[in-house]
């Protein structure tokens, strides 16, 4: 379990963003025999182990003989996107005798979570080569080039009784040096000189910060993960374990996993999980196999889906947000969610399908209800269903501090996601 557990903290530490996430995913899957398409291409007719990659996103799947439309696919679905602090188009601000940078938060980062922490940057850098198509390079820079200062107690004596109030417009921008820089460079060209990439022939970027402190198993026996971006990367990295894990299958089903990106943002664009990304798949893939829209829509009746992201245990300091008779605990199983209002995609059918995989996996389950008087979550569950029509249940590793720049979840529940997903793209 301990190896397993330090396996998922180096993806964990891989992915400080979410093309770092997909690369790594796709480094995992190419060590696991599959190859990559693309989607411009002509693929492949025949069966066989496959991954393709649109923007932050990765769709891989594995077909081992003709497609059956009525044993339809096993689909896995995650997100590789977490809150955080991106650079802003002109991130450059040195005014006040400070080196500063200008960020603006991504998806419901908690704020105050980001303060006094070393951070990092990471993302990509597009460059131009006259005659070539612009070329995106991924790069990361592991060194505390950035921080963002608390206010001192003694300049914010409520702070601890009136709570910390911070305006993202004005507090969240980090510092990183002093005065003009001895280079001259902004952080872009600064960026890309520690990736050895010519500063010049930077045309754009995508950039966000990270926090340094290195993920890690945690609590007195292991019980813990300690990191950033356990939502959502736990279960990007138990998708990623169950289908390269799953070479013995003979299922006829095809088993398939789609880490999707910008699921904290609501999910609207190419790559998210409201895109075309999945249908479009699906479509090429009964098309290779000379079947029509018909059997496509045999195939996707025929299939369900687990859609996987981070469920709230219940707090420690903190149980009167939860409701009480639905009391989740770290360590304590996979959680199941549900949502009369179907913000989450369960039904009873699925949790029927899901109930069979946990038991094949020796998995136990808990289940997650909102307290009524709290607005809930949602997620991709219902957002794919939509999309294609597939059965979606919505389940996840229960955590603490869900948006933190450091968030906590069970060690166990995290290995024996990878178990019940497995055994799901096996059913
Ligand atoms: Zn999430």
């Amino acid at each position: 379990m301990t190896a397993r557990a330090r396996d998922l903290c180096d993806f964990l530490h891989a992915a400080p963003t979410p093309h770092h996430a997909t690369a790594e995913a796709a480094r995992r899957l190419t060590a696991a025999g599959f190859t990559e398409v693309h989607e411009q291409d002509r693929w492949p007719t025949d069966p066989g182990a496959r991954f393709l990659r649109r923007g932050g996103a990765l769709v891989a799947w594995r077909q081992r003989g003709p497609l059956d439309p009525t044993a339809g696919v096993r689909l896995v679905g995650a997100h590789t996107d977490s809150p955080n602090l991106r650079l802003k188009p002109h991130p450059d601000d040195d005014a006040g005798g400070w080196r500063r940078v200008a960020v603006e938060p991504y998806g419901g980062v908690l704020w105050n979570s980001w303060l006094d922490r070393d951070l990092g940057v990471a993302g990509r850098l597009v460059t131009r080569t006259p005659g070539e198509p612009p070329t995106a390079h991924l790069v990361r820079v592991d060194e505390p080039w950035l921080r963002i200062p608390q206010l001192a107690i003694h300049l914010d004596r409520d702070v601890n009784t009136a709570g910390l109030r911070l305006d993202p417009a004005r507090h969240l921008d980090p510092v990183w040096g002093l005065g003009p820089g001895s280079t001259g460079d902004g952080i872009v060209a600064a960026v890309a000189r520690h990736a050895g990439i010519d500063p010049d022939s930077v045309v754009a970027f995508e950039l966000m910060c990270h926090d340094l402190a290195v993920p890690t198993v945690a609590g007195a026996a292991g019980e813990f993960i300690s990191s950033a971006r356990i939502d959502n990367l736990v279960s990007c990295w138990a998708a990623v374990e169950a289908l390269s894990g799953d070479g013995d299958g003979d299922g006829d089903a095809v088993p398939m996993i789609c880490l999707f990106d910008h699921e904290e943002v609501g999910s609207a664009t190419t790559s998210g999980a409201a895109s075309t990304l999945v249908a479009d798949t699906l479509v090429r893939l009964t098309t290779a196999a000379g079947l029509d829209a018909a059997d496509e829509a045999r195939l996707r009746a025929a299939s369900w889906c687990i859609s996987a992201d981070g469920a709230h245990a219940t707090h420690p300091t903190r149980p009167e947000v939860h409701d009480p008779r639905h009391r989740i605990v770290l360590d304590g199983g996979i959680v199941v969610k549900h949502n009369a209002n179907q913000r989450y995609a369960t039904d009873a059918e699925g949790v029927g399908w899901l109930e069979r995989a946990a038991t094949a996996a020796g998995v136990p389950l808990q289940h997650f209800s909102m307290r009524n008087d709290l607005p809930c979550g949602s997620t991709i569950g219902p957002l794919s269903a939509t999309r294609l029509g597939i059965r979606t249940i919505d389940v996840g590793v229960a955590q603490l501090a869900m948006h933190s720049a450091r968030e906590l979840c069970g060690s166990l529940d995290a290995v024996r996601l990878a178990d019940l997903l497995a055994a799901a793209l096996a059913d």
